[in-house]
């Protein structure tokens, strides 16, 4: 088997500049260094803020509809 000079190198660590970085699940890389982690598949917001975040502006709309009535 010939090393094809087409392979892509190893992903280099952003924090440690080491090419270690390795595709510890599908959508996270890991950095076998540093222990630098990147997630691909975190969504814009944490499950836990936006629920906590949707209690709280219910509870902000409930009571400004209380004042109004
Ligand atoms: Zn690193």
């Amino acid at each position: 088997m010939t090393v094809s000079t087409l392979t892509p190198p190893s992903v280099q660590c952003p924090e440690c500049g080491v090419h270690s970085i390795v595709e510890y699940k599908p959508t996270v890389y890991h950095c076998l260094k540093c222990d630098f982690e990147k997630d691909l598949s975190i969504p814009p917001e944490p499950k836990g803020t936006g629920l906590g975040a949707a209690i709280t502006g219910l509870a902000g709309f409930g009571l400004g509809l209380l004042i109004l009535l």
